[in-house]
């Protein structure tokens, strides 16, 4: 047996500003003992985000995902009712949905750009149904106007689960900018990171006052408690990451862009494989770098993340499974039958390592290897 060629490449790196900007920004802290509840930090990154996501409002949560059900609390649906969302994302997706007790109804995606097809709303929409929930998958946004042409003619709410899509903008308009609300993932392995942490950006003033206090217990400004909240803050230590890591973030998503101009190098115009398209308009944040392959026996993304994983480089199968076919729905859907395209595309799609600091070494290596089985 030969020796392996080099190290292991992981799907994804954390993206981390110098050690020596976070040390200086966290350091007040010590002085102020404010370590949590709206501190300096806080309110400095909600005001740098809104900024640079074009956002009147950004509000901090611990995580995105439950910034993602505190959406859902927050925009007062009525309770029990369908949302309208799509299986080919995260489990936090359908999780939200399912947790604050509505019924995922699931839409199949476009074959071009895997976001939800809004052809498929409207044979879905019953009078139960009471939201939206489209997914900006891999940072491709997804189409918007049609979205909400839908939504407001039906009298629905759109929520985006934009987790992908921080920094990407389309003719110059950020993704935060769309439906009710958004929620971005701040989470260690997303192109912006606060360690822990996420964020929902909207426009409408009053919902900002209701997050506050859902995030808090429901506590009021004046002091009163006007309704049962849980927690979700951000902690002052997360807020100096995002503020460290926002000022770089440019700079790790033109790293990310080479990454991506190298891989297509390497892969564009290869028969049988099939590359994320960015589209002329789209500033993109090169999130990811899904490869669905086009065989029709559905063996070649195996054999590929396997040969990968020889080599010690992890790509991820991601996503698969789609939500409505995880165990924990398994008798309520039929994934195959309901959403083709999606299913379809699971079973094919392969995502290969990319983040801000993966060489040109790199990624000549893991080309060599899907090249490898392809052509076989
Ligand atoms: C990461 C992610 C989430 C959840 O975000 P967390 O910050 O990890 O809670 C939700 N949806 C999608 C599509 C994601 O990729």
């Amino acid at each position: 047996m030969s020796e392996k060629s080099s190290r292991t490449i992981a799907v994804t790196r954390s993206s981390m500003a110098p050690l020596d900007e976070y040390v200086a920004e966290i350091t007040p802290l010590w002085e102020s003992r404010w370590l949590t509840n709206r501190g300096e930090k806080h309110r400095q990154l909600e005001a740098d985000l809104q900024e640079y996501l074009q956002s009147p409002h950004v509000s901090l949560f611990t995580n995105g995902h439950a910034a993602l059900e505190c959406a859902l609390e927050a925009l007062e649906l009525l309770a029990g009712g369908e949302i309208i969302t799509t299986p080919f994302t995260f489990a936090s997706t359908t999780h939200a949905i399912t947790r604050k007790g509505f019924k995922p109804v699931f839409a199949d995606i476009k074959s071009t750009d895997y976001t939800l097809d809004p052809e498929k709303i409207e044979a879905l929409i019953t009078p139960n149904t009471v939201a939206i929930m489209p997914v900006h998958v891999y940072g491709s946004l997804c189409d918007t106007d049609a979205v909400e042409a839908i939504a407001k003619k039906h009298g629905l709410k759109v929520i985006y689960d934009a987790a992908h899509a921080f920094g990407v903008k389309r003719d110059g308009v950020s993704a935060a900018t769309f439906g009710d609300a958004s929620m971005f993932s701040f989470h260690a392995t997303k192109v912006f990171n606060t360690i822990e942490g996420g964020g929902l950006t909207f426009t409408d003033d009053d919902l900002a006052t209701r997050l506050d206090e859902w995030k808090n217990f429901g506590i009021a400004a004046d002091g009163q408690t006007v309704f049962a909240g849980g927690n979700g803050k951000m902690n002052e230590f997360c807020a100096a990451m995002g503020i460290c890591n926002l000022r770089h973030n440019d700079e790790e998503i033109a790293k990310r862009k080479h990454a991506h101009e190298r891989y297509v190098e390497h892969l564009g115009n290869i028969e049988g494989l099939k590359l994320l398209e960015i589209p002329d308009n789209v500033e993109h944040n090169y999130a990811y770098f899904p490869v669905v392959f086009e065989d029709a026996s559905h063996t070649t993304r195996d054999e590929v993340a396997a040969a990968l994983a020889d080599e010690d480089i992890f790509a991820r199968k991601y996503f698969y499974p789609l939500t409505s076919d995880f165990a924990c729905y398994a008798d309520t859907y039929d994934a195959q039958h309901d959403t083709p395209i999606a299913y379809d595309i699971a079973e094919r799609v392969l995502t290969l390592p990319l983040y801000a600091d993966l060489t040109d070494d790199d990624i000549d290596r893991i080309c060599n290897v899907v090249l490898s089985c392809v052509n076989k």
